[in-house]
């Protein structure tokens, strides 16, 4: 049973696909996340993106990964395959790891749905054990059903990717699903 769903992309943008922090495998959850994204416009489920937006004087550049996904440059856009729709699509400009810190994104959801709010949160993007956990780990707290696309969800490395995965589900009580699933759940939402 898939509640009021809403999508989440993270961090699907030029610095970690193409640019300073690529990564190869970040590739492979391109087209799955595109026939996400196509099935929720047809079922109308909201999709945001939930972009690094850095100041070049965040904790998260000065501290730890460097420049990357600086406000306004090429490298934080969202990469063209996934290009949002600017007249139904939401996103929201984050400063480290989660897209709820200090974003807006909760209000945001408890408006979807003509404010009767989304309820579970379907969760895409980079990385499975970073950014993905963190963003999850704040719905959690909220009270928000989580669901975690396997093959919509990327790491550094495949051990990286898969002790993400194990955590998401241990810890926040994730569903792990393939996008082929979850899609057949959002189709199914849609009907009943
Ligand atoms: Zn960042």
């Amino acid at each position: 049973m898939m509640i009021r769903p809403a999508i989440i992309i993270v961090d699907m943008l030029n610095d970690f696909i193409t640019g300073k922090l690529e990564v190869k495998r970040a590739k492979n959850i391109i087209s799955p996340l595109q026939r996400l994204v196509v099935a929720a416009h047809k079922n109308e489920v909201p999709v945001i993106f939930g972009n690094d937006a850095h100041y070049p004087q965040d904790i998260e550049v000065t501290q730890k990964w460097g420049q990357h996904a600086i406000k306004g440059t090429h490298g934080a856009e969202v990469i063209p395959e996934l290009t949002p729709d600017p007249t139904r699509d939401y996103i929201v400009e984050k400063h480290t790891y989660s897209a709820f810190y200090e974003t807006g994104l909760d209000p945001l959801l408890r408006d979807l749905y003509r404010g009767e709010g989304a309820k579970t949160v379907i969760l895409g993007g980079l990385h499975t054990h970073i950014c993905v956990r963190h963003t999850a780990a704040d719905a959690f707290f909220r009270g928000y059903h989580i669901i975690v696309a396997s093959d919509g969800v990327e790491a550094f490395t495949a051990q990286n990717h898969e002790q993400g995965l194990e955590y998401l589900e241990n810890v926040y009580g994730a569903k792990i699903l393939t996008i082929n699933k979850i899609i057949e759940d959002i189709v199914k939402s849609n009907t009943s």
